[in-house]
């Protein structure tokens, strides 16, 4: 949890809401629920890029209870992913260019297409 304020406020709240897309966050709810037993709620939402647009917009929600599956468990938190916002601009275009070249070489079940959505 970065703001400590938040945090103050969360420890014995009804229900903590998490509207933040990054892997990060969700970790950080997850961690709120688990240490201090309280119930928590990722919203998110995806888009879907058309030619002409926008083509869509998917909402997506994660009820967390202590006594349940964590975020992690339920496959929500992308260690992957997690490790690429860490990574600095230059790191970034580095591991794209080594994915472009890796798809470029292989069939590839695991590609670019992977890591688009986090630039
Ligand atoms: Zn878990």
């Amino acid at each position: 949890m970065l703001n400590q304020e938040a945090l103050t406020l969360s420890i014995g709240s009804d229900l903590v809401l998490g509207c933040t897309d990054t892997e990060h966050s969700k970790a950080a709810l997850t961690e709120v629920v688990k240490r201090y037993l309280v119930t928590g709620l990722n919203v998110n939402l995806s888009l879907e890029p058309s030619k002409e647009g926008l083509k869509g917009k998917i909402v997506h929600s994660t009820y967390i209870h202590p006594d349940q599956e964590c975020m992690y468990c339920m496959g929500q938190i992308n260690g992957q992913r997690m490790s690429f916002e860490l990574m600095s601009d230059a790191q970034k275009e580095k591991r794209a260019n080594e994915e472009r070249a890796s798809t470029a070489n292989s069939s590839g079940a695991y590609g670019l297409e992977n890591l688009s959505f986090l630039r």
